[in-house]
């Protein structure tokens, strides 16, 4: 047997999904006439209170793109430190759109108002242009941390005084409204676009949304073609989406309660300290002997249990559809 925890992103299609996707009505989506592709978009602006939103390959591109939306070369945006944006983009905010990144340290990967002000430089021309903010939601290097909505509303209230923009990161928000119980239409008043996953927790093979107000989806499906990432009969990849929302936002939870008990378990474990609290459904630790982690990981590897390298000193297991109830047992057998 093996249980892969080193991401969210390992899972496999399940029959239902196969069949979603096999019967997708298809066509060339590149002149926007994949009937399914555009359901998925609907869906999904609908969902979170957009105006429209644009099907690409990854959360990588639906970041990029957000961020050559809002930016011209030259200008600076505000991030916080452990970002995917920053740490995890090959380098994409210089490389596409010739912006540089400010990381702030926030807490515990969330920002505030009172966190960004001070970065956000005055009019003068040796200055970069402080243009946009990204926030992620929920926050991976953090250990899955997440903002509530009254958190981010001070900072779209605080980048509308500014006049920046406001990007989420929301590879996983579904994760974090698992956690609140908000109402997910509301993120449409609170930034100006808004990255998601599909290929997370939801279990999509492959597929992310950006949502955004009409205008810029519209501008967006440009820098999509440039990139390299307009697709064509896509509505088998959209079909699991949607898929995928229907049928398995739910199950969310059980992600959740899961990471919870292993966190329960791991805690208990003399080899294992400095282990965070899972917020949702990212569990980070450290060895007491920070020296043995490659040497742990390879132990566990030979048990059939994946796990990943957040830092040389600092693992990471991620939970996931496809970790059930009967894999946690025995992977607690196996440690
Ligand atoms: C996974 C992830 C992304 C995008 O990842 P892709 O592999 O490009 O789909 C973006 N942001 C965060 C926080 C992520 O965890």
């Amino acid at each position: 047997m093996i249980i892969d925890l080193r991401s969210d992103t390992v899972t496999f299609p399940d029959d239902g999904m196969l069949r979603a996707m096999m019967q997708a009505k298809v066509g060339d989506d590149v002149f926007g006439e994949d009937p399914t592709v555009n359901e998925l978009q609907h869906m999904g602006a609908g969902y979170f209170g957009f105006e429209d939103a644009l099907f690409v390959p990854s959360g990588t591109m639906a970041n990029q793109i957000a961020i050559k939306l809002h930016t011209e070369p030259g200008d600076e945006i505000l991030c916080e430190e452990n970002s995917h944006i920053y740490h995890y983009e090959t380098g994409g905010a210089s490389f596409n759109s010739g912006v540089q990144i400010k990381p702030i340290r926030g807490q515990d990967g969330l920002l505030s108002a009172e966190l960004l002000e001070p970065f956000v430089l005055p009019n003068y021309d040796w200055y970069p242009r402080t243009r946009l903010v990204c926030l992620e939601n929920t926050a991976n290097r953090a250990g899955g941390t997440f903002y509530a909505q009254d958190q981010i509303r001070g900072i779209t209230d605080f980048c509308e005084r500014k006049k920046l923009r406001l990007h989420i990161d929301g590879a996983r928000i579904w994760n974090a409204l698992a956690e609140t119980s908000e109402n997910p239409k509301h993120y449409g008043t609170l930034c100006h676009t808004m990255s998601v996953c599909l290929s997370k927790g939801l279990g999509c093979p492959v597929g992310s949304l950006l949502l955004g107000s009409a205008d810029d989806i519209k501008k967006a499906r440009r820098i999509r073609k440039v990139l390299g990432g307009g697709m064509r009969q896509a509505g088998y990849l959209a079909a699991a989406g949607i898929y995928a929302i229907r049928h398995n936002l739910n199950k969310i939870k059980e992600d959740h309660r899961r990471a919870k008990e292993l966190y329960e378990f791991l805690k208990k474990k003399v080899e294992i300290k400095e282990i965070k609290i899972p917020r949702t459904n990212i569990i980070i630790f450290k060895l007491a002997d920070p020296a043995r982690c490659e040497k742990f990981m390879m132990e566990l590897r030979q048990k059939g249990i994946l796990v990943s390298a957040m830092a040389q000193d600092t693992l990471r297991m991620v939970t996931h559809l496809n970790f059930s109830d009967h894999h946690l047992d025995y992977l607690k057998k196996m440690i």
